[in-house]
């Protein structure tokens, strides 16, 4: 029999993720501290929760997708939290992007109650999450990512073991950095264009068929064009996995550039009151740099 699945944290990934595991077949119970977060699983077949400690009751593997480490670690290691509820040899698997020593302090928590527990953080953005072509980094005791690899395989194809314990949340940051730096330069570079004359749709084609393609260029059609900043991918929550990659720098004596200039752009748009837009948001403020932002409506 399929063994059962448990899915805390039902957000923009969490939600596309659990619907499809539960359509491979896998038993599942849910909870969001949100409930209208669960409403499409449960019409779907999935058992909504009261609580995560209904969902630690029913549940042999465990996921979790919620916004970062104080969530997380607060889920994890609280009085009632999961270490302290879960069943003597289930598996416990965060898919959230976390600071690498979360998972270093929740593994040896988990192991001294007979608890295993992965990190898996994801990439691919909401798209991947929908179309289950997410990428998926983990870091842990590599039997146990055998053990649920066929229920991590119900969201994306390509499933990676990295290393120990905060080497998948490493590579994550290290990913995510890369990926807004690439937007930013993407967003940069289309509103100069658009103060030179050119126009997004051609710029984003060219491009794409140049040596400056990224897949930042989505962001030209999906977002940019529509001008749709609803999250995707929210400026806070990339503001999070920037520190996240300054912190590892910091740390390691690594003297980086590129992710603390693209921090200081997530930085402009949380004070301008834009952290629950998405990131590709950060255009807007360009244009208004470049002086070319539209009149108001
Ligand atoms: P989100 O804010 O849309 O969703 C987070 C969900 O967690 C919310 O529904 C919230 O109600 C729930 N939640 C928070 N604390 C909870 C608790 N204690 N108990 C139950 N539910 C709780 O965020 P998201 O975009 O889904 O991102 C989730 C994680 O995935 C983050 O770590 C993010 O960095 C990472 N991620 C996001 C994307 C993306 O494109 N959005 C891509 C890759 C990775």
């Amino acid at each position: 029999m399929a063994v059962s699945v448990g899915f805390i944290g039902l957000g923009n990934m969490g939600n596309p993720m659990a619907s499809n595991v539960l359509k491979s077949g896998f038993p599942m119970t849910v909870f969001d501290k949100n409930p209208k977060a669960m409403d499409n699983l449960i019409q779907a077949g999935a058992k909504g929760a009261t609580s995560a400690k209904q969902v630690v009751d029913s549940a042999e593997v465990l996921l979790t997708c919620l916004p970062g480490s104080p969530e997380v670690e607060a889920l994890y290691l609280d009085a009632g939290g999961l270490i302290e509820l879960a069943k003597r040899g289930s598996v416990l698997v965060d898919l959230s992007s976390v600071l690498p020593t979360t998972p270093r302090k929740l593994e040896p928590r988990a192991a001294a109650r007979g608890v295993h527990y992965l990190e898996a953080p994801v990439s691919g953005g909401v798209t991947g999450a929908r179309a289950a072509t997410l990428a998926i980094m983990t870091g842990g005791d590599a039997a146990v990512l055998e053990r649920v690899r066929p229920v991590l395989r119900a969201i994306g194809p390509n499933i990676y073991h990295v290393g120990t314990v905060g080497a998948g949340n490493t590579l994550k940051a290290i990913n995510n950095m890369m990926s807004s730096v690439n937007a930013l330069a993407m967003m940069e570079g289309m509103v100069l264009g658009l103060k030179a004359g050119l126009d997004l749709a051609t710029m984003g084609k060219i491009v794409k068929a140049s040596s400056g393609n990224s897949n930042a260029l989505a962001r030209v059609e999906r977002n940019l064009i529509p001008r749709d900043f609803e999250p995707g991918f929210k400026v806070q929550l990339m503001n999070k996995d920037l520190e996240t990659f300054n912190s590892i720098a910091r740390e390691l004596h690594v003297p980086v550039s590129f992710s603390n200039v693209a921090q200081r752009y997530q930085q402009a748009a949380l004070a301008a009151g834009l952290g629950e837009k998405d990131t590709s948001v950060i255009f807007t403020l360009i244009e208004k740099l470049a002086g070319t932002a539209p009149p108001r409506a």
